[in-house]
């Protein structure tokens, strides 16, 4: 904790004058995506819709523009969906209860527990890759946190947590902030580190673990060609003729195959005079619940890199 107070990074959604809200915005555009591209995504959502009702009269369409190339923009329809609930069920304040933020589309369990923490001061084990890392490390000598998150992780990371619920918030702030940027999963600084005394991977002589996964790659993929057809989508005021789309990427399966999906995930619609526009409408709740940010429960993925996706392979990244 004396570490992070000298240490910490000045991030806006960790300012006291953050809303919840923000905080929220803040967890959704950082799942999977590093803390440099968020900062200006962050500012730019925030100054245009600075409340869930602003953005809940927005059309999808918009949210959708304004993530721009955040990346898996699923997450700018769940936002928009969760706006809607927050201002139709909640008088327009994002609820603090665990059990409320979990009922929000697209809100995981991850998402939930950072926001019940982060925004209301709650006691709640946050488990994002860099938490799930720094704990493997030093509470079970693990270079490597399992694939999925289990009942013992979640039990041992509930275990660590200060009693206050306050102290509770900012523990688990720190030791995220510990693995952004000490204990790195490529290069952890343990000199530097303030818990290396009791680290067990490095007085167990820091022996090479399994388990480690790869970064997927994205070139030639159909996150890409995804991500090609959306860019024209997005940069269009009208329907897109189909022509336009295959120029844009020549394997035809390929860009059928991403089209589909595209449409499927409510980010595209055929048009009724031709062509494919961004949504006009809010798919159906239920198609915005969260790939990857599964209720936290045993077998659970653990959310990418808190800085992970909601869509595609995700892990909270760090904040
Ligand atoms: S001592 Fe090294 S491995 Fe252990 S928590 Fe610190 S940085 Fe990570």
């Amino acid at each position: 904790m004396r570490w992070y107070g000298s240490h910490a990074r000045d991030l806006p959604w960790r300012r006291a004058t953050a809303s919840p809200w923000a905080v929220l915005v803040s967890e959704v555009m950082l799942q999977q995506t590093p803390v440099a591209r968020v900062l200006p995504a962050y500012e730019a959502w925030l100054a245009r819709w600075p409340t869930p009702p602003a953005l809940a009269a927005a059309a999808p369409a918009d949210a959708v523009r304004q993530w721009g190339r955040l990346g898996y923009p699923r997450r700018a329809l769940r936002l928009h969906a969760a706006a809607q609930v927050i201002s139709e069920r909640h008088g327009g304040e994002v609820p603090s209860s665990l059990d409320a933020l979990l009922a929000l589309p697209g809100v995981g369990s991850y998402t939930a527990a950072a926001v019940a923490s982060f925004a209301f001061g709650q006691r709640h084990p946050v488990l994002d890759t860099n938490v799930r890392r720094v704990l493997a490390r030093m509470a079970t000598g693990q270079q490597w946190p399992a694939r999925s998150t289990s009942a013992a992780e979640i039990a041992l990371a509930r275990s660590l947590l200060p009693a206050r619920p306050e102290v509770a918030a900012r523990w688990s702030v720190a030791v995220m902030e510990l693995g952004a940027l000490v204990c790195t999963a490529a290069r952890p600084q343990c000199a530097a580190c303030p818990v290396a005394g009791g680290c067990a991977w490095r007085l167990a002589g820091s022996p090479p673990g399994a388990g480690r996964r790869g970064s997927q790659p994205y070139q030639g993929t159909d996150r890409q060609c995804r991500g090609r057809l959306l860019a024209i989508l997005r940069d269009s005021d009208g329907p897109v003729p189909p022509a336009r789309l295959d120029a844009a990427w020549p394997d035809a399966a390929q860009r059928s195959r991403a089209l589909a999906s595209l449409i499927t995930d409510g980010l595209a619609e055929p048009h009724p005079d031709g062509g494919y526009t961004l949504p006009a409408h809010q798919p159906a709740l239920a198609a915005t619940q969260p790939a990857t940010q599964p209720a936290l429960t045993a077998t659970q993925p653990a959310p990418p890199g808190h800085q992970p996706a909601l869509a595609a392979p995700a892990q909270p990244t760090a904040q």
